[in-house]
This record gives C-alpha cells, structure tokens and sequence, in this order.
C-alpha cells in the first residue's frame, strides 16, 4: 500500500502526542464528575478551569467569557440561537453570508421557519463579502452579524475588524465561526470587535467532539439546552473533561508558535499554487490569493471531475478533499464554488488542498507530480477536452 499522505488538515487533524498525554489521566485515574465537591471531583473542576484559561489567553479573552462546548457545530448553534432568543424584544433579524459552513447557515434556515428574518450577503469573486451592502443590509431589527472568519472550502479571511467596527457603530452583536481561522491566525477577539466567536479542537491537533464558544461579557444570551447548571448555566450536560484539557493543550501549543506554523504553512502553499499553475494548464485558484488561510489552496482543473480526482489520488495514498467534507458525497456543486460565480463544471472540477504540521516540500513536490499525471490522463477520456483541443488547437 502506497505511504499515506495528508492534505486535508482542513477536515481534522491528528492529536498530538502532548495532547494525549495530558488527556489520559482524565479518562482513568482522574475519572471523577467535575461537579462532586470531593476532591476526585474538584480536581477535574480545576483541570477545567486551567483549560478555559488557555483558552481566553489564546483569544485575548478573559476566562469567564469561555464556554466549553460539544464541537465546533454546537457552538455556532449555542451562538446564533442564543443570541437571537435573548433579544427578540429587540429586533428578529439577522445578517449572515452565503458561504457560511452549514452550522450556521442551517441554524439560520431553522431561524427562518421559527419567524426571523435572515439576509445572506454574496461574495465577490475571491470570495470576500462587501462592506457597503453589509452596512446597506442594516436594519433597526438587526440584532446579530454572523460571518465566518475564515472559508473552510476556499480559505477567504474576511475583513473582520471592519465588520466588528460596523456591528459596534449600529449596537449589533458580531458572532464569527473561527473554527478554520483558530490556531493558524492570530485572533485577539477584543482588538477585533469579536463580541461571539466559535472554535473546534479536532482543527488544531486537538480531539473531536470538543469545542468552545467565546461570549464578550456585554452579551446578553440564552442557554439553548435544558438540563444541569454547567458551564454557567449556558451548556448543560457533564463536561468532557480529557476533552477540555485536551483543547486547553492544543491551544495553547497553536499559539505558542503560530508565527512559525503559519510561515511554514505559507510557504509550502505557494510552491503549490506556483507549481500547479505552471505544470497544468486550464486550472484557476478560487479564494482571495493573498487574504487566505496559509494553508489552503482551492483549485479547479477545467475538464475533470473533483470525484474522479480524489479516487485517483487515493489510490496513490494522498488524502484531500473535494468542497468540504461535510458535502463531499453530494453530487450538488459547492455552495461556496457558485456563490464566487463558478460555472458548474468548474466547481465539480476544485480540489482542495489544505497543508499541516507533518507535510515537507518534498510532499508538495509528489503531489503535484501526481497531480499532473492524472489531470492529463483524465483530461485525454473527457470529451468535452477533445472538443476544446479541437476547437482551440
Ligand atoms: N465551521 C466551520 C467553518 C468548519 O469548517 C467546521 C468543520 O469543518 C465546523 C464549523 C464544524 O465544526 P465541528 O466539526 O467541530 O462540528
């Protein structure tokens, strides 16, 4: 069997040894509920509480605005609903964008049925949404902006501090899904304007099913699940506790040399793109070229199907994905791909590259090599190609 290659650390990243470490006394020594006043129990609380700090001082936050959360999808959920429900009396409108991950987006759709109005704001061509329509988009009902920091499909940084600015001049509170964007940027939430923000473990070499949700204390939100008074009385249930700790490592290992990481990630996605563009032609690179996660690269190869790429690919050990992992399997083109104005056969042809901690340039090197191989072999069974080659040659 071929040596596994990952490119796809946008869909989840492997735990790292030190996160495990840290993890394992809470699933066996440590076992006990973090709400029994004896000390097995105490001693988890406080394991909790150093996590949440890690948390905070990753983000610029303080530690009581940090709430443990299930994943990354609980907390646009925990964010979007709980926002809206608690200020209804306010206004029952809300602005989002047409490339949000479908946490948010089908939070929205609920929301909608549920009486509130919703504006989804396109993007441009690279991606980016456009801040007159934004303000355009404001109305005396607004009550929440929920825009991702960062695309998980095509890796477009919005201008979050301009949006944040917008939000605090109209009295409107800004959520922003940073589940792509945290431990590959640097976020300070205050300094942005952030008043929501959520994040995921399993994105920055932490474990799934744990994330968190960052409220600005001028927030005035509602729980969204019934049960026991953990978390504050904003997420019940008995806490993850080598899952919190696990997340509290991660973080801070992620922001212990971001600068570093982010760097490496860049460099190794440039020679991509530089190499793609120059070895194969007919290929276009969708999202922003400069305001882009550092390790994202989204390119459409004309006169191929992203399905049969990734087939070929991993029957040569290399993983990647086609969209998100989330639709890949649907045959539906990506939300993303045709809200930036790609014709169909573009967007069923992008494959998504998205680099980590273990890729070299070597790796880089085998990947586009292959990559070149297979384009041509499944650009010669196409006859779409053979008419464009007829047509143009
Ligand atoms: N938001 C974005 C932008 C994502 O990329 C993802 C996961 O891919 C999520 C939310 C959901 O996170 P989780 O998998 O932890 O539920």
């Amino acid at each position: 069997m071929a040596k596994i290659r990952y490119f796809d650390y946008a869909a989840t990243t492997a735990v790292k040894e030190e996160v495990v470490k840290e993890m394992i006394p809470y699933f066996t020594e440590s076992y006990g509920n973090a709400s029994s006043i004896y000390s097995l129990g105490r001693k988890n609380k406080k394991a909790i509480e150093d996590a949440r700090e890690k948390v905070a001082r990753a983000l610029g936050a303080d530690s009581k605005e940090i709430y443990f959360t299930g994943c990354g999808s609980e907390s646009d959920n925990l964010a979007i609903k709980g926002v809206v429900y608690a200020n209804r009396e306010k206004g029952d409108h809300i602005i989002t964008t047409k490339i949000e991950h479908p946490a948010v987006l089908n939070t929205c759709k609920t929301l909608e049925k549920e009486g509130f109005a919703v504006t989804y704001l396109g993007v441009d061509e690279n991606g980016k949404i456009n801040l007159e329509e934004l303000k355009n988009s404001i109305t005396d009902k607004t009550i929440l902006i929920s825009i991702m920091f960062a695309n998980n499909e095509i890796g477009t940084i919005q201008p979050i501090t301009e949006i944040g600015k917008i939000a605090k001049e109209n009295g409107i509170y800004f959520h922003t899904d940073a589940v792509q964007a945290v431990g590959n940027v640097k976020i300070n939430v205050k300094e942005l304007g952030i008043d929501l923000l959520s994040l995921s473990a399993h994105k920055f070499y932490g474990p799934k099913g744990v994330g968190a949700l960052y409220v600005s204390k001028n927030v005035k939100f509602n729980k969204i699940q019934d049960g026991g008074h953990q978390e504050r009385d904003k997420r019940a249930g008995t806490e993850n506790v080598p899952g919190i700790v696990g997340l509290g490592k991660a973080i801070e290992l992620a922001y212990e040399n971001i600068d570093e990481y982010n760097a490496k990630l860049t460099k190794l996605r440039d020679l991509y793109i530089e190499q793609i563009e120059k070895k194969i032609p007919y290929v276009k690179l969708n999202g922003d070229r400069e305001k882009r996660l550092p390790g994202n690269a989204n390119i459409s190869f004309r006169f191929v199907e992203g399905e049969s790429l990734l087939l070929n690919l991993d029957m040569n050990g290399i993983c990647a994905s086609s969209g998100s992992a989330c639709t890949s399997g649907s045959l539906d083109p990506s939300h993303v791909l045709l809200a930036i104005g790609l014709p169909h056969d573009m967007a069923h042809g992008s494959l998504r590259i998205t680099f980590g901690e273990e890729n070299t340039e070597e790796d880089v090197e085998f990947l586009v090599n292959i990559l070149v191989g297979i384009v041509e072999k499944l650009r010669n069974m196409s006859p779409l190609y053979e008419d464009f080659v007829k047509n143009n040659g």
